[in-house]
């Protein structure tokens, strides 16, 4: 499926590296095995690259011939915290850790794009950077990179990045100008009551009671404050508190995390959660600590290398690939530092097949995706750097 024979022949090396990389999963950060594996392989083919960037992340610079432009290709690496429930002969040997969200493929994915430039040099003019990174699922590999200074030397002029995606069937790429993936923010809040005895409430302060009108407070903030056309979720996903049938809790504490894509309601939302908690905890006595603080950025596509990637997949593979323009998601990405630093494009390739079971969704136990998507995935970049880097 929209892939030239010369990749279609790199079609079971693919598998190969990737089951490789799914049998022993790495968690952000620790990916030294998968670090020393892409290593090797970048060195038989001659690639210079530098190891060791942001702990386990490497880049590997492959050149054309002469002069042109210089596009980035990033890859993210690590695995999650997730007992694999797979049966397959490649599952994770690891216990409680498995490539659950793909990154295994990417990794894949990039080392054949790699391997195919490299022996095709006479193809492209200019570079191509090939960044592999750490981190990715937290707390995140792509700003240590940026600031380490992989986008210079030479200087990237554009970055692409994809995400094998169970969300869509093979054969369709998901991709779109502007906002792709929402900004990730966190907040901690622990709420100081006065604890006593369940028989004599006018002692205390409930801070059961406090943090349940505080939940149910918060949840005003989207219908209420955002505008309705944009979007944004504010999720509670962790309220601890009390100890005992009669005994009223001293402290309550509430985790949660927001999400939005335009970065003007960063401000809002912020504001509006920590009024909201301090009204709700001063009306009832009970004091409060509020850590409030940014994970990653909202995932911005630019329009010109967005539409470069629409263009590749949707009319340039053969046979082309279906483009879902409607695809983003609340999910994040720390991508979106890469994109901040220059102009670029991050998209999703469809991963699912139904007919083989293979569309359990991402961080599931039983996460796995049709392998048939890294050949494509290789398509996609080469013809994406054999158009970008070939222009004047
Ligand atoms: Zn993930
Ligand atoms: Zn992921």
């Amino acid at each position: 499926m929209a892939v030239r024979p010369a990749i279609r022949k790199l079609q079971r090396q693919l598998q190969e590296w990737r089951r490789d990389l799914h049998r022993y999963p790495e968690l952000g950060f620790q990916e030294q095995r998968t670090a020393q594996k892409i290593s090797q392989c970048l060195s038989e083919w001659q690639i210079p690259h530098e190891t060791g960037i942001a702990q386990t992340g490497i880049v590997a610079t492959i050149y054309g011939q002469g002069a042109g432009r210089v596009l980035a290709i990033r890859a993210d690496m690590d695995a999650l915290p997730i007992q694999e429930a797979n049966l397959v002969d490649y599952r994770s040997l690891i216990d409680g850790l498995m490539h659950a969200c793909g990154h295994d493929g990417h990794t894949a994915i990039a080392l054949g794009t790699a391997y195919y430039l490299s022996q095709h040099r006479h193809s492209f003019r200019g570079a191509v950077k090939i960044i592999f990174q750490p981190a990715e699922e937290g707390p995140g590999g792509a700003k240590p990179m940026i600031e380490a200074g992989v986008l210079h030397n030479p200087d990237v002029e554009a970055i692409i990045g994809l995400h094998l995606w169970n969300n869509l069937p093979i054969g369709t790429v998901g991709v779109r100008a502007g906002a792709l993936m929402a900004a990730v923010e966190l907040f901690d809040c622990r709420i100081q009551g006065r604890g006593g005895h369940g028989a004599m409430p006018q002692q205390t302060v409930d801070a059961i009671l406090v943090g349940s009108q505080v939940v149910n407070a918060l949840h005003t903030i989207v219908s209420r404050n955002v505008d309705p056309i944009q979007s944004a979720v504010i999720s509670i996903g962790k309220f601890q508190a009390g100890s005992a049938n009669n005994v009223i809790a001293d402290t309550a504490e509430i985790s949660g995390t927001v999400r939005y894509f335009d970065p003007q309601l960063s401000t809002l939302l912020r504001e509006r959660i920590a009024s909201v908690i301090a009204g709700v905890c001063s009306a009832h006595g009970a004091g409060y600590s509020l850590d409030y603080r940014q994970l990653y950025p909202a995932v911005i596509n630019h329009a010109a290398i967005a539409d470069l990637v629409k263009t590749v997949a949707g009319s340039v593979c053969e046979p082309p690939l279906e483009i879902i323009p409607e695809c983003r998601t609340m999910g994040g990405e720390d991508m979106s530092y890469f994109l901040q630093a220059v102009p670029g494009c991050y998209f999703f390739l469809g991963s699912a097949n139904a007919e083989k079971s293979l569309n359990y969704p991402h961080h599931h136990p039983r996460f796995d995706f049709d392998e048939t998507a890294l050949g494509t995935g290789v398509e996609l970049f080469v013809r994406c750097v054999e158009r970008y880097c070939n222009q004047d």
